[in-house]
């Protein structure tokens, strides 16, 4: 048997045959692409709590097998090794599409090229293929769209458009959510945003990099805030885009100040030279998702960086040095 039958397959014999999609609220079979990655793995674990069959679609360009390794025993989940700029053939209710080459650090090293080579191919192919699937099966379709880097952006924009075209044009049912700068355990360690830089040099007693003058605020979401919003969405009746963020707004000193609070009261604050498009100020707007979603996020800065921090010390030190940093 083909995967494409096996899954089939294996569904008609759990559901006793076809259910009408409407009917199911539960148990549905659900593919999350980049499920392997920072947000994706978190949203697993929500979707596998709830009893859903998860299909993670993931090429580990960033993602782990380790962020999901704990279901592998669960004959509700499955992990394929897929880049989804390839054609896929499943039979799925849901399409969670995160698969992007996220990480800031690749598009800094060399943007011309990166933006040519994985945000157009990922974003536009990738995506374009993801809905290709959700039209061929019904399934319902939700984009992880972005509010973010700059040459990150145009891709994003991109895949927002493909994602309303196939809404418009071939009656896709789609979601797009707008996501604003998350954080939470599993996070890459070394992909150089601002929040896993600080922990980890704090961790290793490095200098804390305060890139300019410090003075630029983000704001800063829990990832289990984030996952719970994506989960209303794709259950809700609107399309969006909704703005997914938390409104608490940080300098980077601040948040530098947090980190030292949290880890080490001793860490040192190096400042670095910062580049000329760094934007000075980004806060979300989260009205619409307060209003039409009852969303809103619930982990402040102080309550959820405790919690990545004690997934960083196992990852940078490993278990035996466990607490002692
Ligand atoms: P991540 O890098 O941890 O996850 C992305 C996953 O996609 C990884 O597992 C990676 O291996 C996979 N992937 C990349 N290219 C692929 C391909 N061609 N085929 C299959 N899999 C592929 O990043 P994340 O932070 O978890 O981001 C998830 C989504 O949310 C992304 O779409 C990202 O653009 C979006 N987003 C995240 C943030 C944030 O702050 N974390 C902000 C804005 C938008
Ligand atoms: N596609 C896919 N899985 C499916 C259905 C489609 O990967 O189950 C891909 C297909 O290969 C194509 C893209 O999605 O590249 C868009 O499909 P669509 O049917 O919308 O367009 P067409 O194939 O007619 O150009
Ligand atoms: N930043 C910093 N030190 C670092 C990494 C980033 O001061 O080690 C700053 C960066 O200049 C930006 C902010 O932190 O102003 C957020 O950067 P990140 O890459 O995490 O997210 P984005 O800029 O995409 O919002």
């Amino acid at each position: 048997l083909t995967h494409h039958h096996r899954v089939f397959y294996q569904d008609h014999f759990h559901a006793g045959g076809k259910v009408p999609l409407g009917l199911k609220t539960k148990g549905l079979r659900i593919v999350v692409t980049g499920g392997a990655g920072f947000v994706g793995s978190h949203l697993v674990d929500r979707l596998i709590a709830r009893g859903d069959s998860v299909i993670v679609v993931d090429n580990f360009f960033t993602g782990q097998k380790e962020n999901v390794m704990h279901h592998f025993r669960n004959p509700r989940f499955e992990l394929i090794r897929h880049d989804v700029v390839e054609p896929l053939l499943l039979e799925v209710d849901q399409i969670y599409h995160l698969a992007c080459p996220a990480s800031p650090v690749h598009y800094k090293f060399n943007p011309v090229k990166t933006i040519i080579s994985f945000l157009k191919i990922t974003n536009v192919v990738g995506t374009l293929n993801m809905l290709g699937l959700a039209k061929r099966v019904g399934a319902r379709f939700l984009l992880t769209s972005t509010s973010v880097r700059s040459c990150y952006d145009e891709g994003k924009r991109t895949a927002e458009t493909l994602t309303m075209d196939y809404h418009r044009g071939a009656g896709v049912e789609a979601r797009i959510a707008r996501i604003f700068n998350t954080y939470g355990p599993r996070m890459c360690i070394d992909d150089g945003r601002v929040v896993s830089n600080f922990v980890a040099q704090a961790l290793r007693k490095e200098p804390l990099t305060v890139y300019g003058d410090g003075q630029q605020t983000r704001s800063f979401q829990y990832v289990s805030d984030l996952v719970e919003g994506l989960m209303r969405l794709m259950e809700g009746e609107h399309v969006g885009p909704f703005n997914l963020g938390n409104p608490g707004e940080f300098t980077m000193i601040e948040l530098a100040q947090v980190v030292q609070e949290t880890i080490d009261p001793n860490a040192k604050i190096e400042f670095k030279p910062n580049t000329e498009d760094d934007p000075h100020k980004r806060k979300p707007d989260i009205t619409k998702a307060k209003d039409l979603l009852g969303w809103e996020p619930k982990v402040s800065l102080r309550q959820g960086l405790p919690l990545m921090v004690s997934d960083f010390r196992q990852r940078i030190f490993g278990d035996q040095k466990e607490g002692s940093a």
